[in-house]
């Protein structure tokens, strides 16, 4: 199993590579820097899960996710996003997101997504 993140924040980077690398240490970590560079590595290789922050240069997240639709890939694609108002998780799920952690990250909710994700299981 590979996911993709998509972030450009060095930091937020860092966290959630480290996060991973704890809960699954088997699972192959690719990172990219915006939401192009994501688009890129789906035209050719194959994900299991697509990781993405909405903020961020040349292609932000939802532009992201609505390219990744169109191209009729299935990857799931969950956001990662310091928005956390009432409100907003329905705005993602609209957009075509999967599903939402919010900033700060809580390990918890990292947990939640990869098993539901990584592990098949209808954790949610
Ligand atoms: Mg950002």
């Amino acid at each position: 199993m590979r996911i993709l993140i998509a972030e450009d924040d060095e930091y937020n980077q860092m966290v959630v590579e480290a996060m991973i690398e704890l809960l699954y240490p088997d699972v192959a970590v690719e990172m990219v820097s915006n939401g192009a560079e994501a688009l890129e590595k789906l035209k050719t290789e194959t994900f299991g899960l697509l990781l993405s922050d909405v903020d961020m240069p040349l292609m932000n997240g939802y532009e992201l996710v609505s390219e990744v639709k169109n191209m009729g890939l299935n990857v799931p694609i969950v956001c990662v996003t310091a928005f956390a108002i009432s409100g907003d998780r329905e705005k993602l799920l609209m957009h075509g997101f999967d599903g939402y952690i919010s900033k700060p990250i809580d390990m918890d909710d990292m947990k939640t997504v990869l098993d539901k994700y990584l592990l098949g299981g209808n954790v949610e």
